[in-house]
């Protein structure tokens, strides 16, 4: 019998990252990858519909106005719109029958009966007698992966253009053939090659994580009280982030985390602030140097920061001494690592809940994570969690703090844990120190128990399900025009 081992550039991309992302999963709560199938239907039965009438348009558009909830029929609108106007129907173009069109496709045999596929799909075949249009359907704003790229150049025909159509952006680009595409594949396979050949799948977590459909069931992020998750649940995942946005309103962290509704406004490249870069710096001294805490590690700090302004440098140093200060009230600090990953998961049984067509009667495992700045030991080997703060302090920082204790008592087995705010404004630094026995672990277990309730209670379909509160946090908002249209 022979055996292909297919993965297409988002799978490859997935086992670079962590080699264990690509076990079994568990029935991810996504309706962000339901929109783009539902608006590809629709894309797809107006090109297939040789009318030019607006009775194909809204044939097209029942495919998804007939299911999904007004945020996101507009969503639809909105891309379907974009997507008549930059790439018109003409007379003389006709749709390849065969759909969805085959996925390009490299393959390197293994032995006899063994194989690796590496594919990119693409979504339309669009013909005009003696050129035909290959469409590369996306909504994402990020470049396209080298690895497509390398596949598609491989594949081309000679009378086909490869086209990427990018609905977010607005544009119609025809794909740069790119050099070096084959020696792109041979690496592709080794890699692909060592990772089957890894006997143990190992979990190498990160930010990447938020792109995973394993977190609850990895190993990484464990239930919390040892429960069992099935594939027949549903997960969800956190970061850090949402968690403080859940605190203030519901609807604007759900957007986000659960639904992933487009941003009102374009966020172009996000240009660094001064924390991220003294955050960086703080990091790399933490990783390269034996005792960044000391006097050496202050003179270390600034050699490396010699590259910045002399106004930004001051501000560096200062505040990279006000933490080595604040640290100097411990005995035995030892910082171990930096952007280290920390959390857990908790499963929980809401309420049946029905709608006009379905029951729901399943568990949810919402996994909590968020990178810790720095982890390491103090006092009597005690794990610590570290995270540094330019900005001033906040009630809601408790969570976070609960979390990382969680996690970090979850991931050392220990039942005590210290967690520490460095707040390092220039002329106010100070430090706020959080124990976390067995009492404080309880409690904060029990706050992360309530919100995984409540976020179990809302409906994946329905994005006006979690509710919304205004206050002063709508004017840092990314979706306050969505919102205001879709209050009641
Ligand atoms: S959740 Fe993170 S650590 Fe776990 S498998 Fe996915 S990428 Fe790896
Ligand atoms: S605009 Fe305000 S109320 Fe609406 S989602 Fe954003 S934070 Fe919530």
């Amino acid at each position: 019998m022979t055996r292909d081992y297919s993965y297409t550039s988002n799978s490859y991309n997935a086992l670079m990252r962590c080699p264990a992302s690509l076990g079994s999963k568990t029935n991810i709560a996504k309706p962000h990858l339901d929109r783009w199938i539902y608006l590809k239907d629709a894309i797809e039965e107006w090109l297939y519909n040789d009318a030019l009438d607006e009775t194909s348009i809204n044939q097209a558009r029942s495919k998804y106005a007939n299911d999904l909830d007004p945020v996101q029929t507009k969503i639809c609108d909105d891309l379907f719109e974009t997507f008549r106007a930059i790439y018109p129907k003409t007379v003389g173009m006709s749709m390849s029958r065969e759909y969805p069109p085959l996925p390009r496709s490299e393959a390197r045999d293994l032995s006899e009966d063994e194989k690796i596929i590496l594919s990119s799909w693409v979504q339309f075949e669009v013909d005009y007698g003696e050129k035909r249009e290959t469409i590369k359907l996306r909504t994402g704003k990020e470049t396209m992966d080298n690895l497509d790229l390398a596949i598609l150049t491989l594949q081309k025909d000679t009378n086909e253009t490869n086209i990427e159509i990018n609905l977010t952006r607005g544009t119609v680009e025809e794909l740069p053939l790119i050099d070096g595409a084959s020696a792109i594949l041979n690496d592709s396979f080794e890699q692909v090659e060592k990772y089957l050949n890894l006997k143990k799948k190992e979990t190498i977590p990160g930010k990447h994580c938020n792109l995973c459909d394993r977190p609850s069931i990895c190993g990484q992020y464990r239930e919390i009280d040892g429960k069992k998750i099935s594939n027949k649940d549903r997960s969800l995942y956190l970061t850090k982030t949402d968690l403080m946005k859940l605190e203030t309103c519901s609807r604007q962290a759900a957007w986000k985390f659960l639904y992933g509704i487009p941003r009102d406004v374009n966020e172009e490249e996000v240009i660094p602030n001064y924390g991220d870069i003294f955050h960086a710096y703080t990091q790399k001294i933490i990783n390269e140097f034996d005792n960044p805490l000391s006097s050496m590690g202050v003179n270390k700090f600034s050699e490396i920061i010699s590259e910045e302004s002399e106004e930004i440098k001051v501000k560096l140093l200062e505040t990279y001494s006000s933490l080595v200060e604040q640290m100097s009230s411990y005995n035995n600090v030892q910082l171990k690592a930096t952007e280290f990953p920390l959390g857990f998961t908790i499963l929980s049984n809401p309420p049946q809940r029905k709608t006009e067509d379905e029951t729901f009667d399943e568990n949810i495992a919402v996994t909590f994570m968020g990178m810790a700045d720095i982890v390491g030991r103090i006092n009597n080997n005690t794990p610590v969690v570290v995270e540094l703060k330019t900005g001033k302090e906040r009630a809601i920082h408790q969570h976070e703090a609960s979390l990382y204790a969680l996690g970090a008592s979850q991931a050392t087995n220990e039942k005590e844990v210290v967690v520490l705010h460095v707040y390092m404004r220039p002329g106010s630094s100070k430090i706020t120190e959080r124990l976390y026995k067995e009492k404080e672990l309880n409690k904060a277990k029990e706050y992360f128990v309530t919100k995984s309730m409540e976020i179990s209670n809302w409906d994946q379909k329905d994005t006006l399900s979690p509710s919304y509160n205004p206050g002063s946090w709508c004017e840092y908002c990314s979706y306050e025009t969505r919102c205001l249209d879709s209050r009641k």
